[in-house]
Order: C-alpha cells, then sequence, then structure tokens
C-alpha cells in the first residue's frame, strides 16, 4: 500500500476489550422479525472531520521542521478510502466511511461559489453519513440546502429544530440507516449547541438540542428499526465525551470541531470518541468486532492514518481528482479577479501613530458589528495594497488569516488598558481604531522616541472605567492575541464568521472606488 500508516497502528491498544459494550435501545426491543447475523461481524469504519476546503497538500511542519513532507489534501482522502475498499473487497470485513462536518470554509478552493463545487468533490468520495458542521453554515441556511443537496442527501442532523413547533428541521434526514453484514447501523448526525453563538444570524432562528436530550429521544425513536447506533457529530472532545458518557451503552462517536488529532481515541468510562485533526491530514480508522446475535461490541481499536504520500495509481479517485484540479485551476482565475479600485495606496505601515489600513480594517469590523468601537491589529495586515485597480489576490495577501468578526463587551477599565499597552508595550505591533481616539506625548528616551498614553475619548466623549463598551474586532484579538488577556476575558456578544478579507474584499465591491484618506485617531498632544 501506498499509503504511510501511523508508526503506533500495529501496537494500538485494544481498548474495547474492556468493555463489552451493549449496543443501545435498538437492541433492548427486539428486531421486528429482523434476523441478525450468527457470529462475528468485522467492520471497519473510516472517518474524516474538519477537511475546510483542503485540496492541496500541505508543509507538514509537526512532523518535521527543517524539511517537512507534503501531507493530507481531498485526493488523498479519495485515495486511502478506496484503498481500504480495495483492501477489504471479498475478506468479508464490512466498511463505513464517515465525515464529521466543517467540509468547504478555509481555502480559496473551499470558498468558490460559497462551497458548491467543494462540497461536490467531497460527495463524489461517496461517504455513508455526512455531519454538518457550524461553518456550513457560514453563507445561511439557505446555502446549506445548496450543500445538502450537493452530498446527495447523506448528511444528517437530529438535534435542529424548529422552535416554533418544536419539530426537526425539514430540509435535512436525522439519521440514515444502513446495514452491515446483517447488523442495521443507524449513523445519527449531531451538531454542537455553541453553533449560534459563533456562526450566521440564521442559525439564530434555529434550536440546537442538547446533544445528549436529543440522543435519548432518538434511542426511543430507532427502538426495534435498528441494531447499533453511530453518533456522526460536528462536536468536540470535551463535549463528546460528556455526550459518551450520558449514553454509555454507544460504542463510537464520530466527532470534529475542536480539531483534535486523537491518535488511538479517548474515552471516559463510555463508548469511544474519535477525531482526525484537521484539513484532510488524516483519516481515521476504527476497526470494530460485533457479536452478531446479541449486536454487541466486544472490541473497538482506533488509529489515525496521515496521508503522507500520493495514492496507488489503482485507488485514485478520478472524479475527486478531476474535481478538485478544477478547484485549483478556477481559485487561481479567481485571484486574478478585480473587486474595485484605490485612489491612492493603502499603507499598512507601523509606526506609532494611525495607519491607513489600520483605520480601515477598525472601521469595517465596527460597521459590520454595529458597534460603539473597532479595533484591527497591525500584524494582521501582511501587505499593502498599491494604487488602481485591485485583485481578490492583493485583498487575500494583505489578509491572509482565517479570522472572522466578534462582537466583544468590553468594560471600560479593560478597554483603557488594551489601549495603553498598545501605546506604551513593544512586543505587538500596534493597535488601529474606529470610534475612539486615543492622546498620546511623546518622549526621548535613550535617543528613541516614545509614546506615552495620556486618555481616550469614545463618540467624543470620555472613556468611563465603569462603564462597558460594545467593541468589535477580528476573532485573534478577541481571543487574546498579541497578550491583550483584557479581551480574552470580556463577554462575547456576537461572532460573525465573515473573514476579514471577505468583509475587505465586499468593501471593495460596494464601493467600486475607494479614496483612502488617513484620519488621526492616535493624536499626539502638544506637551503643557
Ligand atoms: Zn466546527
Amino acid at each position: 500500500m501506498n499509503v504511510q500508516r501511523n508508526a503506533g497502528l500495529g501496537r494500538r491498544a485494544v481498548l474495547g476489550l474492556l468493555l463489552a459494550l451493549w449496543v443501545g435501545a435498538c437492541a433492548a426491543t427486539g428486531s421486528a422479525g429482523w434476523q441478525r447475523p450468527q457470529g462475528t461481524v468485522r467492520l471497519v469504519v473510516l472517518h474524516t472531520n474538519d477537511i475546510h476546503g483542503q485540496v492541496l497538500t500541505r508543509k507538514a511542519t509537526w512532523i518535521d521542521r527543517q524539511a517537512p513532507p507534503q501531507i493530507g489534501g481531498l485526493p488523498r482522502v479519495a485515495g486511502y478510502v478506496n484503498a481500504v475498499r480495495r483492501e477489504l473487497a471479498g475478506s468479508g470485513t464490512e466498511l463505513l466511511v464517515l465525515e464529521g462536518g466543517d467540509w468547504y470554509q478555509g481555502t480559496p478552493e473551499g470558498g468558490l461559489e460559497q462551497g458548491l463545487p467543494f462540497v461536490e468533490a467531497l460527495a463524489a468520495i461517496d461517504f455513508d453519513a455526512l455531519a454538518i458542521g457550524n461553518h456550513e453554515f457560514d453563507h445561511s441556511t439557505a446555502n446549506l440546502q445548496r450543500l445538502l443537496a450537493a452530498t446527495g442527501e447523506r448528511a444528517v442532523c437530529a438535534n435542529l429544530r424548529d422552535p416554533a413547533s418544536g419539530e426537526r428541521v425539514p430540509w435535512i434526514e436525522p439519521w440514515r440507516i444502513v446495514e452491515r453484514g446483517g447488523l442495521r447501523i443507524a449513523l445519527v448526525g449531531l451538531i454542537t449547541p455553541e453553533t449560534p453563538s459563533i456562526s450566521h444570524p440564521d442559525t439564530r432562528a434555529l434550536t440546537f438540542v442538547d446533544p445528549a436530550l436529543e440522543l435519548a429521544t432518538v434511542k426511543r425513536e430507532l427502538a426495534g428499526r435498528c441494531d447499533v447506533i453511530v453518533p456522526v457529530a460536528h462536536m468536540g472532545v470535551e463535549e463528546a465525551l460528556a455526550t459518551a458518557k450520558a449514553h454509555p451503552e454507544l460504542p463510537l462517536f464520530i466527532t470534529g470541531h475542536s480539531h483534535t488529532y486523537l491518535k488511538e481515541g479517548k474515552r471516559d468510562g463510555a463508548g469511544l470518541v474519535v477525531q482526525t485533526g484537521a484539513k484532510a491530514s488524516a483519516v481515521g480508522r476504527v476497526e470494530l468486532e460485533i457479536d452478531g446475535p446479541s449486536a454487541t461490541v466486544t472490541s473497538v481499536r482506533a488509529a489515525l492514518v496521515d496521508l503522507l504520500a500520493e495514492p496507488a495509481e489503482q485507488d485514485r479517485n478520478a472524479e475527486v481528482e478531476r474535481r478538485c484540479a478544477e478547484l485549483v485551476r478556477r481559485a487561481e482565475v479567481d485571484m486574478k479577479r478585480e473587486v474595485g479600485e484605490l485612489a491612492a495606496p493603502l499603507k499598512a505601515g507601523r509606526g506609532p501613530l494611525s495607519t491607513l489600513a489600520g483605520n480601515w480594517m477598525a472601521d469595517l469590523v465596527r460597521e459590520r458589528m454595529g458597534a460603539e468601537v473597532g479595533i484591527h491589529n497591525r500584524g494582521g495586515t501582511r501587505a499593502e495594497i498599491d494604487a488602481g485597480p485591485v485583485t481578490v489576490r492583493e485583498v487575500f495577501e494583505m489578509l491572509p488569516f482565517d479570522n472572522d468578526v466578534v462582537l466583544l463587551e468590553v468594560l471600560g477599565a479593560d478597554l483603557e488598558a488594551v489601549v495603553r499597552g498598545a501605546i506604551e508595550g513593544t512586543v505587538h505591533s500596534g493597535l488601529d481604531y474606529s470610534g475612539l481616539r486615543v492622546f498620546v506625548r511623546s518622549r526621548k528616551e535613550e535617543g528613541a522616541t516614545r509614546l506615552e498614553f495620556v486618555r481616550i475619548e469614545i463618540g467624543g466623549a470620555p472613556l468611563d472605567p465603569r462603564k462597558t463598551y460594545k467593541v468589535a474586532l477580528n476573532s485573534f484579538l478577541a481571543g487574546g492575541g498579541d497578550g491583550f488577556k483584557e479581551l480574552a476575558r470580556s463577554r462575547k456578544l456576537a461572532q460573525d464568521p465573515i473573514l476579514l478579507r471577505e468583509l475587505a474584499e465586499a468593501a471593495f465591491v460596494r464601493a467600486g472606488r475607494i479614496e483612502p484618506q488617513l484620519e488621526a485617531r492616535i493624536v499626539e498632544e502638544s506637551q503643557p
């Protein structure tokens, strides 16, 4: 086989032998005439999660810093799945292929047409079931529905309900029941209830039911209709472990969202929780032995397979590769697309005083979130844009990081500490502001000019240290990036999944022509 495996595969712990796991309420209420198989059913479950639009390979610097190998990408995922299909063909061992959500957002290739052609490429791997991730909502619920159609109706989600009726939303199936080796396996979709606080405003019109509660409902509904339940859950490892504990008879949880590289899965006195990291670097491989008559899992062991080599010729998935090549070509063309025009260069200078690009970004995030104050860190602006026509690539290179926009409620005293730190500190490259002016004094110190914080005005009035302010900024800063711990501890009011570069691109498209004008928002006061 041309695909390398983790060294750990050979010495995997046989975790499941510790527990003879009863496989859920399906088994408890009888099988309504269904004849379960005699003997042992052997099942391999392959799983992925948080692919985030990864078409191309990338450098695995975590494996070798000096000479990183190229790892992953959708064609290699498809090739490994085919390799296992070939390996198991005629062996009597059954196969399931599952996906844990967050499919397309995060690369130029994945973002084309709001994810649709990428999801078509993903679907060509032929998953048995796919969870939807919080990022599937990034461009609205209507867009998600387009993407669902492209999966061939293989996507599942049980804990998404209409708040008015309490019924599940009609546009996605809660589960799929597939038959393997004479056992009926219910693949039940779940999504993290965290979604409305980190996603498109559309998600706030839906109820995300607690996954443990929803599973209790699902078990009642599926009683007598299946033999094994496997949740396919876009939920982080900790959340999944808690859910597993509430349903200790379920043998296996496919998860995602936390981007956790779980080499052999993880369990906490319940079923095995598995996850593969992110960006299509590895495929998870779980091997189960299930006693046919009782539908009891007698052995379950998990490993991750790093995708460090191209698939063997006979394992290549021609359709996935053709679609991916087309995505790369289209993304390259899209990079040359003009989004607008600049009347003067958008300078990103790192001097002590306000910068054009920083002010502009701070204005954009403030306006987007309807906030009193906007903040942008200059370290997030990686390139300047020249005067003249502006392309997608120029905007991308100015704002290459995958940070989206957050609205915080920040105490005045904390806001002052942040601004003071940005003016007087030295560990970072400074902040720019919108809706806020900071007054500074300069003094000479060992030949260098140093700035000293004096005071802040917000909307023309002095900052009140006891008042709270609505502050819009990017998710890097909101998470305490650049050492601003006061921001990390502030209350998050909302998060908008629009990336900074998407916000900037939209501003160009809206305005057509932008005439940047430098407004001094870091104002030097003359000495008294
Ligand atoms: Zn996620």
